[in-house]
């Protein structure tokens, strides 16, 4: 499996186990207390009492660590680190309750064993159900329970201790087995689950794509176009857009079939798309026609980029076999002029300008002739 799926698969898991965890927040305070006050049956009220407050103030560190945990929206990165933590809190609490099978025991006490093993069994269930989503840590969970079980038989030697102390960890095996039959369905949830927010992230991209040029495709363009209108409208900031045009195109499918063409195509818009700036839309119109949105750009800026763009491509080496492919563009540049206005407009008025430059020789750069909307002032654009 990817390496950075199943660090992200493992980062899941932890995240489950936290959220299974953290609702002992409520249950084992209380726990506590009732078991605390049903030792003092068999046991010294100040013994009790010292362990209740060991426990509580563990309870309250491992608590406020998965808080934190929850809070800190932890990287795949940090996850062996929040693991570590989380083991060490949390198995400071499995030690506690373990250690009553040994400092609570009473020989010859049916009664007190009867109570021992019962909390015993009951916190191996309780860890088995709520730690399973995470392999590591339920291992790390379940050691000390199960090492305890040893107890008996070490502090009172004979048949029915050693006996109980068997049928405990064979408990706890099947414990463990229903836990990580539970741990394999989990796992394989949250693997389907990745694999799905992949997938679907990467049809997304996809579908933004033009298909040939790998640039933004026509929707996403227009979609791009319209955001960022929006976006300059609010704030009465300039914004610009280009219209490319291959000149003289039809020549080279004509002379060197569409294939050639293609290539030309992808060759045009990689160069462009290496000019342009980061937060600037290159995307193909249709054709060989494309357009370049520029945010937060002035009509002076805007020309720069145009004859920026220009330059890079009437500087191209192509050839196919020995015979060099010319290839120039002609661009049309117009600024958004009123706030809200509608994208059609835009394009269209640097259409217009395109074939001015078009008609003014090719391989030119043109803008569109009114003032842009920057000019105004922003007063102008927030009334
Ligand atoms: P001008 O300088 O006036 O723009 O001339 P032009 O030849 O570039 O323009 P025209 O509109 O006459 O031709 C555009 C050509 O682009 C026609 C069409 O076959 C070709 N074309 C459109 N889409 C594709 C494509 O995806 N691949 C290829 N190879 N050619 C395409
Ligand atoms: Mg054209
Ligand atoms: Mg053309």
């Amino acid at each position: 499996m990817d390496p950075d799926r199943s660090a992200r698969i493992r980062l899941a898991q932890l995240h489950l186990y936290v959220d299974n965890h953290i609702n002992d927040q409520f249950l084992a305070p209380a726990l506590t207390v009732v078991a605390a006050a049903l030792l003092t049956r068999w046991l010294p009220v100040e013994r009790v009492t010292i362990w209740a407050v060991v426990e509580l103030a563990i309870i309250a560190i491992y608590i406020t660590c998965y808080r934190r945990f929850r809070a800190a929206k932890v990287q795949v990165a940090d996850e062996r680190v929040w693991r570590r933590r989380i083991a060490w809190a949390h198995g400071a609490h499995m030690l506690s309750w373990s250690s009553i099978i040994v400092w609570g025991w009473v020989p010859g006490d049916a009664g007190n064993l009867m109570f021992t093993m019962m909390i015993h069994l009951g916190l191996v269930s309780l860890t088995a159900a709520m730690s399973n989503p995470h392999r590591r840590l339920l291992m790390s969970d379940m050691s000390i329970p199960i090492v305890a079980l040893l107890a008996p038989p070490l502090l009172s030697a004979g048949g029915f201790n050693a006996g109980l102390a068997l049928l405990g960890v064979f408990y706890c095996m099947l414990m463990l087995c229903v836990a990580f039959k539970i741990h394999g369905t989990t796992a394989e949830a949250i693997e389907l689950r990745l694999r799905n927010e992949e997938l679907i992230s990467k049809l997304e991209h996809q579908a933004r794509l033009d298909g040939l040029t790998g640039v933004a495709n026509r929707s996403h363009l227009l979609a791009t176009g319209n955001a960022e209108i929006r976006r300059a409208s609010r704030f009465g900031h300039a914004m610009a857009l280009l219209m490319l045009d291959i000149d003289h195109f039809k020549e080279i499918n004509d002379t060197h079939g569409h294939l050639v063409g293609d290539r030309v195509l992808k060759a045009v818009s990689d160069a462009c798309a290496l000019a342009v700036r980061h937060c600037d839309c290159l995307g193909r119109l249709g054709g060989e026609e494309f357009a370049v949105i520029l945010p937060e750009t002035d009509l002076p800026s805007a020309l720069a980029a145009a004859e920026r763009l220009r330059e890079t491509v009437a500087a191209l080496q192509l050839h196919h076999r020995e015979f060099p492919l010319k290839t120039t563009v002609s661009i049309g540049v117009a600024m958004l002029q009123a706030p809200g206005e509608p994208l059609a407009q835009l394009l269209h008025r640097a259409d217009v300008a395109m074939y001015r430059a078009k008609n003014s020789g090719r391989n030119r750069v043109e803008a569109e002739v009114t003032a842009p909307m920057s000019d105004a002032g922003p007063e102008a654009v927030t009334a």
